[in-house]
């Protein structure tokens, strides 16, 4: 990476989305959290389907909202060099109060 960009790895990310009926979660699963890098940042996104939208907000330290049909929801993991796995706060002020409603094309 750093050969390609100006950039610093800080870790992966991965999504959950619905599958039937069965919502997905923002929540790593047992083997998310062991697949986690140590000393790296894992984010997961939850993709549903959903008939009411969301304005983009942030509780307990996730980020959700709606993009057009679908319910959006990121949380964010951290796991230190002894193996602990911590949720991080997901802050990004860019987003809250956004609605894509209008942005939307049916
Ligand atoms: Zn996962």
């Amino acid at each position: 990476m750093p050969k390609l960009a100006n950039l610093d790895y800080l870790g992966d990310f991965h999504s959950h989305p619905q599958f039937g009926n069965s919502k997905g979660t923002a929540q790593l699963s047992e083997t998310d959290k062991q697949s986690i890098k140590e000393t790296k940042i894992e984010l997961v996104i939850a993709i549903n389907t959903s008939k009411h939208r969301l304005k983009w907000s942030v509780s307990k330290g996730e980020l959700f909202g709606s993009l057009c049909d679908y319910n959006i929801r990121i949380a964010g993991f951290y796991k230190s060099k002894n193996g602990e796995i911590k949720q991080l706060d997901i802050i990004c002020p860019y987003a809250i109060g956004f609605d894509s409603a209008l942005n939307c094309k049916k």
